[in-house]
């Protein structure tokens, strides 16, 4: 087991709300919210990188946690 996982965030004063992040998460990990930025459910999230390359705005970083 890695010690280390990527985790993507959303950056809160970056994001625009365009919503294209929640359509080209492959698995489905990033939810759309009403009046408000996207949010990630890293349980869900198999760490791509897809939606940092999709992001037009550049909200979305990545980071390292521990792998518990
Ligand atoms: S693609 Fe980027 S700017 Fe658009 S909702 Fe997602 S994080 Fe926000
Ligand atoms: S890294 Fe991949 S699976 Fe995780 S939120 Fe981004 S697009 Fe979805």
């Amino acid at each position: 087991m890695k010690l280390f996982k990527k985790k993507y965030i959303i950056k809160k004063d970056v994001c625009r709300q365009c919503n294209i992040c929640p359509v080209e998460c492959i698995s489905g990990a990033i939810k759309k919210q009403p009046k408000e930025l996207p949010v990630i459910d890293q349980a869900r999230c198999v760490a791509c990188g897809r939606c940092l390359s999709q992001c037009p705005f550049r909200a979305i970083r990545e980071c390292l946690r521990i792998n518990f």
